[in-house]
């Protein structure tokens, strides 16, 4: 995939002169920033946990050629079908092979996915494929990216994603009630799931020990996309995967808190397909679950980023977002100030690490250096000294 930062710089000029964009994201930054405050406030001990997730991803990088090995194995042990994509191509090509043609594909939400271009692709395949996530939804239906992490529709306020429901899936819907657009969204999307043939997930973590996906929600889509087709393919980047369950289980809660979602509603271990042994011990796979698990194992210039010092710190990122909603130049342009997928500040570096460090070096330029990013990472990591980083690797390649 490739980008290009004086494309990058048109749109954001065009977010800034958008106003419900930014009255959009006004409100969704002020409500997300207090709302985190507060819960760190008065739970200390998610403070504590960060600090021990932190340490537990630092370690886990330091050791992440060995983990991937570890998970490929735990993964094949549990009867999941592993696989390991050296880049977005071959992870299309390996989750094109498996879907093929012709299929309703359900996919919950996944920066991974986005990365790859993976709707998309499947799209050209001949298939219907739906987002679940009812952000995730509205960027489908408009037509354009996820504008954050975890809020992937920050940028579109309720008239705006109440106006695409209304034309984009022929549902009536009588004013600007959100209780409603939900409702309407619920009930076609149910028929989609239902009937899917395979449903596509990300992952928060993936513990090497056991081959178990971690998966942190509330909408319960990711539940019903990860247990309802009979095949289910999960789409890992290798940055994800921690030694042990029980570090996954503390890495999605210290990502939920820090979405400012705790406690989380739901949390998914899945270790293989479902199976049962209840008529005369006889193992049996498939059965109310997915029969098939598939395991996409994603590097993506992850590992390549393990030989730079400074790209190496942004593979302890949990995803959370934080940093976004912290930095006073993504509360203005999303991610339209970023690559394909990410954007802000944890996004220009993984737009250096999976698509082009001297592109993303070239938006860094809007970088303030405040570093107010740096002190809001629950893992620690030195983003503006990173963008630094980029700012004088693209200076030097002009
Ligand atoms: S860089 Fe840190 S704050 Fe930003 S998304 Fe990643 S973990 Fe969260």
């Amino acid at each position: 995939m490739t980008f290009n930062a004086l494309q990058a710089y048109q749109e954001i000029w065009g977010a800034l002169l958008d106003e419900e964009f930014q009255e959009a994201l006004r409100r969704a930054s002020t409500i997300s920033q207090v709302r985190v405050e507060e819960l760190l406030a008065e739970r200390r001990e998610l403070v504590e946990l960060c600090r021990e997730v932190a340490g537990i991803k630092r370690r886990s990088i330091d050791t992440l050629e060995e983990l991937v090995e570890r998970a490929y194995r735990s993964l094949e042990a549990v009867r999941a079908k592993p696989y390991l994509a050296g880049d977005a191509e071959e992870a299309r090509r390996i989750i094109g092979g498996l879907v093929g043609s012709g299929k309703l594909v359900v996919m919950a939400k996944s920066m991974a996915a986005a990365e790859v271009g993976l709707r998309g692709y499947l799209e050209s395949l001949g298939n219907e494929v739906w987002e679940t996530d009812l952000g995730e939804l509205l960027v489908q239906l408009e037509g354009s990216k996820p504008m954050h992490t975890t809020t992937p529709a920050v940028h579109m306020t309720r008239y705006k994603a109440i106006k695409l429901i209304s034309e984009k899936l022929g549902v009536k819907l009588k004013g600007d009630s959100v209780e409603e657009a939900v409702k309407a969204v619920r009930e076609f999307l149910r028929g989609k799931i239902v009937k899917a043939d395979v449903g596509i997930s990300g992952a928060n973590a993936l513990a090497a020990d056991t081959g178990a996906i971690i998966l942190v929600e509330n909408e319960s889509n990711i539940r019903l996309v990860t247990s309802t087709p009979p095949i289910h393919i999960a789409l890992v980047p290798v940055d994800k995967i921690v030694p042990t369950l029980l570090d996954a289980v503390k890495v999605a809660i210290v990502q939920a808190a820090y979405t400012g979602l705790y406690p989380p509603t739901y949390i998914s271990i899945i270790a293989g397909p479902s199976s049962t042994a209840d008529i005369e011990r006889v193992r049996v796979y498939g059965a109310q679950g997915p029969r098939e698990l598939h395991v996409v194992l994603l590097d993506n210039g992850r590992l390549k980023a393990l030989k730079d010092p400074l790209l190496k710190e942004q593979l302890r990122c949990i995803r959370c977002g934080r940093c976004q909603y912290e930095c006073p130049v993504w509360v203005h342009t999303a991610n339209k100030w970023g690559g394909p997928a990410y954007g802000g500040p944890m996004g220009l570096v993984w737009t250096a690490i999976t698509v082009d460090p001297i592109e993303a070096g070239k938006l860094s330029y809007l970088c303030l250096g405040c570093g107010r990013c740096d002190a809001s990472c629950p893992v620690e990591i030195p983003l503006s000294t990173i963008l630094r980083h980029l700012k004088t690797m693209a200076s030097r390649s002009s």
